[in-house]
């Protein structure tokens, strides 16, 4: 049988520990069978992250912004044992958090459901995909503790020496004070990744902030939001028959409890963190999560929001079969695959993409599954597999699905 053509290479980033396994294991078993892969290759293993001072993960950021597509495998973010344990010239930044600075680019995370593992809302029938603010607010703040009676302000001095000085409080006792900030340019990049991306999954986009109380501050983020969608965005959402929501925090959370999903809710950084992991928490598993950063100009890297899994590592290294999960990995290539697809018009990869996501959901909803989804299940005939059956298991079905 013929392989499926590709045109434009698909920027593939090499990982560590357990996922880096999966990544091989993904690859020979569901991929190179059937589609003939057009990939450029960065290893960004520690290692070799470590032996290039890593320069690899800014060249893959850069082949990304060229090609438009990438696909990561999970990386680790060294801290002081990781120097240690992989003897580091240095402890190098996250991965990702470098390629997030070189695109500037917004990541979106999405459950992907099966039949038999219901959310812990039982209303949700579809996801509900958070889309989270990547700079500032409180991430990027000052803030001291006020050691007794005093003055707080709140001064700006402009660059040609104005100054504009406000009270915070005056303490009459000890408590705390914090300064934090954001950029019209941060937040209209944040603003166009959303847009692009409703549009991209033809979905409605809301977003939440709390403008009542903080009357610049926020209600600068709601502006921004309105003027892009009016003078840029409005009428393609109209022809592709979605809407853009903008409400309250609060009333976002209620609306989302009730809701039956299927949209894209963006939060500021804070507000995102949390909702993301309690919107991952209530679909089930974090290896079904999968997650998506785009950057304003569309550039597209599609990875798996969970880590390197390294307790599973230990287990694979002393040579015992693993449970680990490859369900957002795979979603991380077929995702990557589709992107590819429909950039260069290839309609056999972008039903590739959907026969692999078909086979693996199909296979999990036949009750073949890893522990961690058995313990969810309420399959009557579910059955329990390691890592590498279960990829084995998704590969005879892609292959009957031909
Ligand atoms: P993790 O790799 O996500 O794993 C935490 C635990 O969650 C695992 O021990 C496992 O639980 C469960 N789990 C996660 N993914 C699973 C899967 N696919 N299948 C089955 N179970 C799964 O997080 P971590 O242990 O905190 O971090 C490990 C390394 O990953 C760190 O070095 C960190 O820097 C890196 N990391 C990378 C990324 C990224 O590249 N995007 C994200 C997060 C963390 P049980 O042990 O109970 O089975
Ligand atoms: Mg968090």
């Amino acid at each position: 049988m013929a392989k499926i053509e590709m045109r434009t290479p698909l920027v593939e980033m090499d990982g560590d520990e357990m996922t880096r396994i999966l990544w091989a294991a993904i690859k020979e078993k569901l991929l190179l069978p059937f589609v003939d892969l057009k990939c450029e290759y960065y290893d960004l293993g520690l290692p070799h992250r470590d032996e290039t001072d890593d320069q690899v993960t800014v060249d893959a950021a850069h082949a990304i912004q060229k090609y438009g597509v990438g696909v990561k495998c999970a990386t680790i973010t060294p801290n002081a044992q990781r120097v240690e344990e992989y003897k580091l010239k240095q402890m190098w930044k996250s991965p990702n958090g470098t390629i997030r600075a070189i695109l500037d680019g917004t990541v979106f995370r999405a459950p992907v459901m099966v039949r038999g593992i219901s959310p812990v809302v039982s209303t949700w029938k579809k996801p509900i995909i958070i889309a989270r603010h990547a700079y500032g607010d409180i991430y990027k703040n000052t803030e001291c503790y006020v050691d007794g009676p005093g003055r707080a302000e709140l001064v700006v001095t402009s660059a040609s020496g104005e100054e504009t000085r406000q009270l915070i409080h005056d303490f009459d006792g000890k408590g705390i004070v914090m300064g934090m900030h954001n950029t019209d340019a941060s937040i209209s990049s944040f603003a166009r990744s959303c847009f692009r991306y409703a549009l991209s999954v033809k979905q409605d986009l809301w977003f939440s902030t709390k403008d009542t109380i903080s009357k610049t501050y926020d209600h600068r983020f709601k502006d921004i939001f309105r003027e892009i969608f009016e003078a840029e965005y409005r009428e393609a959402f109209e022809k592709a028959g979605i809407e853009y929501f903008y409400t309250l925090i609060d009333d976002a959370v209620a609306r989302v409890i009730r809701s039956e999903g299927g949209f894209i809710w963006a939060c500021k950084n804070y507000d995102g963190d949390v909702m993301s992991d309690m919107v991952a928490t209530a679909f089930g598993s974090l290896a079904m999560m999968t997650s998506v950063l785009v950057s304003p100009e569309g550039h597209y890297e599609y990875e798996a929001a969970h880590g390197t899994v390294t307790r599973h590592y230990y287990q694979h290294l002393k040579g015992e079969p693993t449970a680990t999960n490859s369900v957002a990995t795979i979603f991380a290539w077929s995702g990557a695959l589709r992107r590819r697809a429909e950039m260069d018009g290839l309609s056999d990869l972008a039903a590739f993409a959907d026969r692999l996501e078909s086979a693996t959901i199909g296979t999990i909803e036949d009750g073949i599954m890893t522990k961690e989804l058995y313990n969810l299940s309420a399959a009557g005939n579910k059955r329990m597999v390691n890592a590498m059956d279960f990829l084995e298991a998704i590969a005879e079905r892609l292959a009957r699905s031909v």
